[in-house]
């Protein structure tokens, strides 16, 4: 591994180790998540002038008005996403700086990820290939139509905050298959939810208040 890669002092293994222990107070069980966030350089998704805030639990800013989801809040996700089992198939929409999406890559077969902002995915790209993480594939587009190619996926992550959620990606999951996405208006309530599809028929579970940036449509 490349010094940058490793990180050192408040980008290193030991500070990574701090912000693990944090989450695992905070709630977060799944032994699996604990130990990819404990591996994965956060701070290479930032700018290098906020390196040393990279794993504080704060979302931060990564350019283009958009922000990188707080650690607990990607620990939580992730956590929910597997809660029922293991995934193959998983659609992300929002890769933004690519950081959940190297965590979820680690812990299931393959990631499809969606960003509307090309130069945000260009970015996470080049992060993602430095750490070699391949199980993933990229697509430069609207999330709102999911990416039907690929469909139907065992489990979806929405990390940007529709008013309701798309009838697409309610479509393009697998039956027995969960989504985690964050809904309502933007600087409004927003709650979790995690949906659970089975034969004619969606489970909604209503988790939590949160507050994500507003899922957009269109690409740039
Ligand atoms: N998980 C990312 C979160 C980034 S913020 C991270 O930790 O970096 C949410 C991202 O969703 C932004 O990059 C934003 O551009 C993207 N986004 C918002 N609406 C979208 C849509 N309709 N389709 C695809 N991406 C979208």
């Amino acid at each position: 591994m490349t010094p940058q890669v490793q990180g050192i002092g408040m980008t290193s293994q030991r500070t990574r180790g701090r912000m693990v222990s944090r989450l695992s107070d905070q709630g977060i069980s799944n032994l699996a998540v604990l130990e990819v966030m404990r591996k994965t350089p956060r701070h290479l998704f930032v700018d290098e002038a906020l390196a040393s805030r990279a794993y504080d639990d704060a979302a931060l800013p990564i350019g283009y008005n958009q922000t990188i989801s707080q650690p607990y809040i990607v620990a939580k996700m992730t956590e929910l996403l597997l809660e029922k089992g293991p995934l193959n198939k998983v659609l992300e929409i929002g890769t933004g700086c690519g950081y959940q999406t190297a965590v979820l890559a680690q812990l299931v077969g393959k990631v499809y990820t969606v960003e509307r902002l090309l130069s945000l995915q260009r970015n996470a790209r080049s992060h993602l290939y430095d750490l070699l993480i391949k199980n993933i594939s990229y697509m430069h587009g609207d999330g709102t139509l999911g990416w039907a190619d690929y469909a139907p996926y065992d489990g979806i992550l929405v990390s940007a905050a529709p008013p309701e959620i798309p009838d697409m990606l309610l479509e393009q999951m697998a039956i027995g298959g969960v989504m985690v996405i964050p809904v309502g208006v933007a600087g409004g309530k927003q709650t979790l939810q995690r949906i659970t599809r089975s034969v004619g028929d969606y489970k909604v579970e209503t988790l939590a208040p949160v507050s994500f940036v507003p899922f957009l449509s269109g690409k740039e």
